[in-house]
């Protein structure tokens, strides 16, 4: 079924909407430009989630951290794990 919006899950990870889904690269570190989902590793607990998504501008880019889907406008930063970060 089609997502109209990004939702976050209790698993700590987002079902992205359409729009998203079809222009979001999986890996943080892979060379490209565009949009990359962060996940975030918490030693804490040894559990994996996501964090948000970031926009690179060329492919060396560290990338922009996006707080609304470009698409649904929804809000895509995991508030609760950035604060986790901050601990
Ligand atoms: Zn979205």
């Amino acid at each position: 079924m089609a997502n109209v919006k990004c939702k976050l899950k209790e698993d700590g990870f987002y079902e992205w909407c359409n729009g998203m889904n079809t222009k979001l690269h999986g890996e943080a570190n892979a060379k490209v430009k565009g949009l990359v989902q962060v996940n975030l590793f918490n030693f804490k607990t040894t559990k994996e989630s996501c964090l948000g998504v970031v926009y690179k501008r060329d492919v060396n880019d560290k990338g922009l951290m996006l707080n609304l889907c470009p698409w649904c406008g929804e809000k895509i930063l995991n508030k609760s794990k950035v604060k986790d970060k901050k601990e």
